[in-house]
């Protein structure tokens, strides 16, 4: 029956796929095949044999017989017909056949077949394949006779492809088996270094209670091998005598499969110490969903169950420490709601603890203090931590100081809080603050006084030092705290000679409760040089005993000056006194003894003398009056805009009659300069100075009074004589008080010594300067130096 195109189809694709699944095309060549084409070839006495397979395009030879192609077109073949017929097929004769365009089979290009008989190759499932066919190049090479010999080996090939299938499915199964036992193994393996490195306890027991496996952590913590205990029954000497039986019922509940839960149990090591280990048990169910292994894995918890004891202990002791605590301890929230706050902290406050907790800290510090409240939560942020003072309100409104150290915690399991610490420094703070103003006053008084200051330790080093005192020694403070005192400025006497610490009455000071005052001592400056010091050391005791020395002392340089300077003159002016008061006497004596009643022209002339000796004591008292006023700074300049030449003339009228007495001639020869001076002392001095000259004049000279300007704020004045001169190392002394160039002159002219030592001081207050030039026997000119009046000596300079 004729196919039609659609069967041939299907036809074709199943034979394609029964190809793919034999696996025949461009294979190598098989034996047993080869063998069966051969034998083919043998009973047909056919030159050519061959077993093919048709695919799309083509027949595959997988098995010849006297020829090498591989293949052939599909249109050339003859098989076509056979496998599409799915019966033997003869052909006598090709040149025969219409089929053939070539008229022959042509296998290559030399081999062209006249003679074909070929066999179709079925599957089980009746699918033809290909073909066994025998070919001739004679026609009617073959005979119908010998087509089930053919069919026959047909079939044995397909049996052997099938075989092949079958075999290939085995392999494949076995490869299968193979992957999954080696996969097996890893998995083994993976699990085996698993049990060996985990620091977790495994015990795998059998539902016999046998073990099974015992892994490395197990052997480290019981001391047992794992070659000792496996294949054991339950190991009895794990467990205490007293959890033995525990360990069995647990053991029994999972292997029953109920449910176990976490359980802790003592293991006892082979050396017999014991670990608390906490297991937890799960089972292994077969295929069948029986439960074949208990698996037990275990922690050892000694340490930690341990530590949790001690922490326990501790924590308890830490609750009595912060109850028992006289600070403050306190947890708060990050609002800065109070979380806790120990008994003894609240009650300070004035509240109980109940009362202070759940509230904000914020409401209880002091209103003046509430800035600090942001920077403390700036830094709890910035830093976790924060330390300083707390001011707070008590509950009876008085304040209350706590120096804190804060600490922001961030526990797992609770929300983050604030840990604090602080002690109650309130009283420690007024006690502070009146320390604090006791030293500022001490610092004041020790500043303010006059007198040097310091205080040393027993050993004699610096505690502190005023500054007035540090001055005084050439120092400053600083340079002196902490220094020993004594070979810094008491180590030598005022000769030089040393000065031992033994022999300090300073130093003694520390051995005796009462206060020495030590008058005549120096004390030796940074510089080398000394002060005359008068001081007094006293003792400086607390609680009872000396714990160094303070000592108050004042340098008397000037008030040794100033005794030496009264002793002296105390002395100068008695004797200048004593003097005329002599001579006084002396003519008064002469004059009550009635001597001279008998001759009153005596009497007239000791009267004289008394007279000229008190005017001469009168003079000299008011000469001292005079200079005192003037030298101790008491006089007042009323300065005045006055004229030198004026001046000059002035002073030379009120001396006219005694120079013409004198027998001498005053010549005033000025520059018309402003002076900025005191008339009256300036007369006064211009008028000592003339009637020295005139003393000191013979009669006939002259007397010249002179100024000018000596610079834009100087003016220069000269008072110049032809007397008797002064020698030259007498020019500076004249000026001092009582000197006189000679001994007699006071007496012979009637002078006290004072005079130019007045007109020293007035010239200086003026800021001008005096002094003498002079030739023995030509004369003397004594210059006086004087401010100008500034105004106008732009002016007159510029005139002239
Ligand atoms: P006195 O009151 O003795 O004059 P002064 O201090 O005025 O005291 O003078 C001191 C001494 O200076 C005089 O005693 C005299 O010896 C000397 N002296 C002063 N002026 C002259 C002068 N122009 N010529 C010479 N000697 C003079």
């Amino acid at each position: 029956m004729p196919q039609t195109a659609t069967t041939l189809h299907r036809g074709e694709a199943e034979r394609l796929k029964a190809l793919l699944q034999y696996g025949v095309l461009d294979s190598p060549s098989d034996p047993s095949l080869n063998e069966i084409a051969a034998l083919a070839a043998q009973i047909t006495h056919a030159p050519y044999a061959y077993v093919g397979f048709l695919d799309a395009n083509r027949l595959f030879f997988k098995s010849r017989v006297g020829f090498s192609e591989r293949e052939q077109p599909r249109e050339a073949c003859a098989c076509q017909y056979t496998i599409q017929d799915s019966q033997p097929l003869l052909i006598q004769d090709t040149a025969k056949e219409s089929r053939f365009a070539a008229g022959a089979i042509c296998l290559s290009e030399e081999i062209r077949c006249r003679s074909y008989m070929a066999v179709p190759l079925i599957s089980p499932a009746g699918i033809v394949v290909g073909t066994l066919a025998v070919l001739s190049t004679e026609p009617g090479a073959f005979d119908q006779g010998d087509v089930p010999a053919l069919e026959i080996l047909a079939r044995q090939i397909v049996t052997r492809l099938e075989y092949y299938i079958s075999i290939r499915h085995q392999e494949r199964t076995v490869r299968a088996r193979q992957r999954i036992e080696r996969a097996l193994t890893v998995e083994r393996n993976f699990v085996s270094a698993v049990l060996d490195t985990v620091s977790a306890l495994v015990l795998v027991l059998d539902t016999a209670g046998r073990i099974v496996r015992f892994n490395p952590a197990c052997e480290r913590i019981s001391g047992y091998s794992s070659a000792e205990l496996v294949g054991r029954p339950f190991p009895e000497e794990l467990f205490l005598d007293e959890e033995r039986d525990r360990a069995h019922a647990l053991f029994r509940s999972a292997r029953s499969g109920a449910p176990t839960e976490p359980y802790e149990m003592h293991w006892v090591a082979r050396d017999g110490k014991r670990h608390l280990i906490a297991w937890t048990a799960t089972t292994l169910a077969d295929a069948m969903g029986e439960v074949s292994f208990v698996i037990t894995t275990g922690v050892d918890v000694t340490e930690q169950r341990e530590a949790e004891a001690a922490l326990r202990s501790s924590e308890a002791r830490y609750r009595q420490l912060v109850e028992g605590s006289l600070g403050m301890v306190c947890t708060h929230d990050l609002e800065g709601n109070l979380l806790s706050i120990n008994t003894h902290a609240a009650e300070n406050l004035g509240y109980k603890p109940e009362e202070l907790i759940g509230q904000s800290m914020y409401g209880h510090i002091q209103d003046d203090h509430k800035h600090g409240w942001d920077s403390y939560w700036r830094a709890m942020a910035e830093h976790g931590e924060d330390q300083g003072l707390l001011y707070l309100k008590k509950k009876d409104g008085s304040p209350c100081v706590i120096a804190f150290r804060n600490k922001l915690l961030n526990l797992p399991g609770t929300p983050p809080f604030v840990l604090g610490h602080g002690i109650d420094i309130t009283e420690k703070t007024d006690a502070e603050n009146k320390l604090h103003a006791l030293m500022r006053q001490r610092e004041s008084i020790l500043e303010s006084v006059g007198d040097g200051i310091y205080g040393m330790d027993m050993e004699g080093c610096i505690l502190f030092v005023n500054r007035v005192g540090a001055h005084m020694l050439g120092f400053e403070p600083e340079e002196l705290e902490g220094r020993e005192i004594h070979p810094l400025i008491h180590h030598s006497r005022a000769d030089g000679t040393p000065y031992p610490w033994e022999d300090c009455p300073i130093q003694k000071t520390r051995h005796r409760h009462t206060a020495i005052r030590v008058l005549d001592e120096v004390f030796w400056r940074k510089d080398g040089t000394y002060i005359p010091v008068e001081y007094v050391a006293c003792p400086l005791v607390a609680n009872g005993n000396i714990t160094g020395v303070v000592v108050a002392f004042q340098d008397v340089t000037e008030r040794r000056r100033l005794d030496r300077m009264k002793d002296e003159f105390i002395s100068t002016v008695s004797h200048e006194l004593r003097t005329p008061l002599t001579s006084l006497r002396a003519a008064l004596g002469l004059i009550a003894g009635g001597k001279l009643d008998q001759r009153p022209e005596k009497a007239g002339q000791m009267f004289e003398v008394a007279m000229a000796n008190c005017d001469r004591l009168v003079r000299l008292v008011n000469d001292i009056l005079d200079f005192e006023r003037i030298s101790n700074d008491k006089l007042r300049l009323e300065r005045t805009e006055i004229n030198a030449v004026d001046l000059l003339r002035r002073v030379a009228e009120l001396q006219h009659s005694s120079a013409q007495n004198a027998g001498l001639r005053v010549l005033v020869d000025a520059e018309p300069v402003e002076l900025w001076v005191d008339n009256d002392r300036l007369v006064q001095t211009l008028t000592n100075l003339l009637s020295n000259a005139i003393k000191f004049s013979p009669p006939g000279s002259e007397i010249k009074l002179l100024a000018r300007p000596l610079n834009e704020s100087e003016a220069l004045i000269e008072v110049r004589d032809e007397g008797r001169g002064i020698p030259a190392e007498k020019l500076d002394m004249i000026f001092e008080r009582f000197q006189q160039v000679d001994a007699s002159d006071s007496r012979d002219m009637g002078g006290t010594g004072l005079g130019l030592a007045i007109c020293r001081s007035i010239v200086r207050q003026h800021g001008g300067r005096i002094w003498a030039e002079s030739t023995v026997g030509k004369g003397s000119s004594f210059f006086l130096s004087l401010p100008r009046h500034v105004a106008t000596a732009a002016v007159h300079d510029a005139i002239s």
